[in-house]
Parts: structure tokens; sequence; C-alpha cells
């Protein structure tokens, strides 16, 4: 048996976080058994589902580094299918239309909320009499369809990770509305359990895994295959996310969807990393810093916990810094170079903005961190307080007008760390200044802070693109 496993989003929004786990746990372990990853776009929902959302969850998981196989599923090409299911179960006497009116159904809510009763469909319709059910016809009543539901009935599955199931129809709602509202001679449009059902045995789908959210959904959906006579995939539901106080993670959190972290400045390899290990703990031995093209012969269910995962910000901040400290400078610039163009900056040779990416990645968390220590070498800076405050010191005055004659000795471009070096003890102890003093000042001509990257590489690069006098002469 080929596992087939699949990614099901509806294009209702951006790709979510939760939905990029439930795509890398479904990814990997299509990796792992050799199997096919499957997409299916579920766009029924007609007025919510936008084509620009069905872009940016291609974008997202290809950032990701999470690709396909075959052609994407497009699920309401399959409306005939879904269709015919819904007269098949209508034919055999598993499914039947209810004539309920939405007012009559709020009516049966409420007295059963005031009798401290759950809600449910009481299957008031499921035996009309041929008489009822013309009278409703006749008085041009719409119609939903409606799948028997047996209290008594018990639905068992093996789930991959949160073990041996069971679960009580009479917990299911009644009897399920498989399609919406229609007049009584068609089929309405097909609803989410029925329409899973047909397209993942349509897609020999032999894995459903899915977000814990969806439990209830999975006894519903076999009581289908049963009653359809379909082969039944196996489950596995992965827990929920939580933000850091442990309730669902939710929109109100802030950032929840993929492009959002890539917009904050996470790598897609820190971003993978991550969401594996939301939920997922590598075999003892095996550090948490790993590539997912690497791990994926490792990963198994066995190894997902059944808790709630919590989303840890520390956790994926160390692992981006990590995943920048290790990239080679030639590739970080490449990832900062759309963050400079962005921003208007032009780099003035290759060997100068290798020379800076060494210099500020150390400090480096987020990749937009790049963007900020590196604004000074292509904007003048603004002054900080600090940086105003070591200025204003007569020492510090007294050290830029000796500087200045110095360096017009000297050409800019053969500038290097030596007469750099060499300057600033020179000039310091001729003048008995200490050399403190001299650093901070040159910091803050040429940072307009005191804080920032090793002062001499910093001096050395901006005096090759020929902007470290005139930000020495504006102090003097
Ligand atoms: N479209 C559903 C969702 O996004 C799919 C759920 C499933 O995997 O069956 O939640």
């Amino acid at each position: 048996m080929t596992v087939r496993v699949r990614l099901a989003p509806s294009p209702t929004g951006t790709l979510h976080l939760g939905t990029a786990r439930t795509a890398l746990f479904n990814w990997l372990y299509a990796k792992k058994e050799g199997g096919k990853f499957l997409l299916r776009i579920e766009d029924t929902d007609k007025e919510r589902s936008k084509q620009e959302y069905v872009q940016n969850i291609f974008e997202g998981l290809n950032w990701l580094g999470i690709s396909w196989d075959e052609d994407p599923v497009i699920q309401s090409r399959n409306i005939n299918q879904h269709k015919n299911a819904i007269q098949k179960l209508l034919d055999k006497g598993l499914a039947y239309r209810c004539y309920a009116t939405e007012t009559e159904l709020e009516e049966m809510r409420m007295s059963q909320k005031n009798q401290g009763q759950a809600p449910r469909y009481d299957n008031r319709h499921r035996n009309l009499s041929k008489k009822e059910e013309s009278t409703f016809i006749e008085q041009e009543r719409d119609s939903v369809i409606r799948f028997i539901i047996n209290d008594d009935e018990l639905i068992k599955w093996n789930d991959l990770i949160r073990g041996p199931m069971v679960w009580r129809g009479k917990d299911l709602g009644g009897d399920m509305v498989i399609s919406r509202r229609a007049i009584s001679n068609v089929i309405g449009d097909p609803l989410y359990n029925l329409v899973v059902v047909i397209d993942d045995s349509g897609m020999e789908i032999t894995h459903v895994i899915r977000g814990e959210d969806h439990l209830a959904n999975t006894a519903k959906q076999i009581l289908l295959y049963k009653a359809l006579e379909l082969d039944i995939p196996k489950f596995a539901h992965t827990p929920l996310i939580l933000n850091p106080e442990g309730k669902k993670l939710s929109k109100r959190d802030g950032v929840t969807s993929i492009s959002d972290f890539k917009e904050l400045g996470y790598t897609s390899q820190a971003m993978a990393n991550y969401m594996t290990l939301l939920g997922w703990s590598p075999p003892d031995g095996i550090e948490e810093r790993f590539e997912i093209n690497t791990i994926f012969n490792l990963f198994g269910f066995e190894r997902v916990n059944k808790a709630g995962a919590k989303f840890d910000w520390d956790k994926l901040n160390w692992l981006n810094a990590q995943v920048i400290h290790e990239m080679s400078p030639e590739l970080l610039l490449e990832s900062l170079i759309p963050l400079y163009k962005e921003k208007g900056w032009q780099i003035p040779n290759q060997k100068w903005a290798i020379e800076l990416i060494k210099l500020i990645s150390p400090s480096m968390t987020l990749l937009k961190d790049g963007i900020e220590q590196s604004q000074p070498f292509f904007e003048e800076p603004q002054i900080a307080e600090d940086g105003a405050n070591q200025l204003k010191l007569e020492d510090a005055n007294l050290f830029l007008k000796h500087l200045i004659p110095e360096l017009e000795k000297i050409n800019a471009i053969d500038f290097n760390n030596e007469k750099a070096s060499y300057l600033i003890n020179n000039l310091s102890k001729n003048l008995n200044i200490k050399k403190g003093i001299a650093m901070k000042t040159l910091r803050a001509c040429l940072l307009g802070t005191l804080k920032g990257p090793d002062l001499i590489t910093t001096w050395v690069l901006l005096s090759n693109i020929g902007k470290d006098r005139s930000r020495f002469r504006r102090f003097i």
C-alpha cells in the first residue's frame, strides 16, 4: 500500500500556522513512508473562498519547503460526485429530507436549553409519512438532507496519535445535515463531512492527519464511509497549537499567518523546524535544530504529543538566530537583498556587502534586524541621546579636530583596520585622551549611538564608501 496523505485547506484566509503545521506533519509522514502528499483546495464556501488565498497557501507551503505531488484537487469541481453520493444515501433510506424551518429549529433549541439539555436536532422528520411530506411540499417548504445517526451507534477507531477512540452516536448532535437548504426536488449544496469523505475516498487517501478539533467530524465521517461502503482511512489527530497562556491560538493572538512570520523576519528554515517541534519531539540525542529534509526519517506518530502544544516565541527566536548564524555571509546577503531593495538601498559591491554581513550577523535574531543594523551604512544615522551626550564632551571635540587633518592624508579606499587602530591609538596618546573616549566619539559620529558592532570594522566599511569624513565634520 502506498501511503497517500493530504492537506485540505479552505481558501477563506491566508495560510494559518495550524494548517501549515498540519501540512508539515502530513509531508513528513509521506516522505518517511515513501508516499504521496496531496493538496485539496476546499473551496465550496463560494462567498468566502478567494483565489488570492489559494495563492497565499501555495506560496506559504513553497516557502516552507513543502512540495506536493500531483495537481491540487479543487473540491468544487467534484460537486456531481458529492450529489450522487447524497442521492445514493437517499435511495438506501440512510438519509432523508427535513422540512423543519429555521424558526422551528430555533424554538426546538430554546426549549432544549430551557430544560438544561445540550442543543441537538431531535430527528423530528426522520420518519415522516407520505402525507406529512406532501403537505410540506405543498407549503413550498425548503428542505435540507439529513444523514441518519443512531443514538446507540458506537463509532470506534484506533487513532495513530490518541490510541483507541470511542464515540457514541448520541453525542453527535442528531441526524446530520449533508446538504444545504434547497427547494425539495433538488439536492442543495453538499456540506463538509459528506464532501470530505467522497473526496478523500476519490483521492485514495490512506491516512487522514489533521487537528484534534476534527475528532467529532471523524466520528461522523466514519459513519458515512460505512453507509457508502467505502474504505475507511486511518486517522491521526494532532494536538492543538496553544498561545502562551494555554488557550487555542487564534487570530486574536496577532501573528498567526505564515506570511506574517515571513514579514517579521523569520527564516523559512526556522519556521519549518519550529513547527515540527509544535507537538513532535525528536528522539533522544537528536538536536532540536534540524532541517526538515534530513529529519523526516525519524518522524513518527509515536513521538507526537496528545496534549496541546504551547507556542514558545523564545524557542522560535533561538532557532531563527541559529539558522542565521549557520548561513554563509553570501546566503544571508541574498536573503537581505530583497529587503534592501524595498528600502531603496544599493550595495556598492559584493565584497563590501559581504564584510558588512560578517560584521552584523552575530547579533541578528531576525532577518529584519539586519535591516536595522545596516541602516547607518546606507542612510545618515539619527543621533540618539547617548551619542549626543558623548559628542558634547570637550575631549570628543578635541579628538575630532585633530582626526580630520590626519584623515585627509589617507586615501579612503586604502583605509583598513590597521590604519584605523593606529590612528585611534596614536591620536589619543598624543592628545592625552582616554582611548575609550576616542572610540565612543567615533561610534557616536558614525552610528549616532554608542551601541553597535565592532567599531574598527564599522569605520573601515563606512570609510571605504566615503561616508566617514562627513560624519566627523558635522561635530566640530
Ligand atoms: N477544510 C477543512 C479545514 O480547513 C479540512 C479539514 C480536513 O482536513 O478534513 O479545516
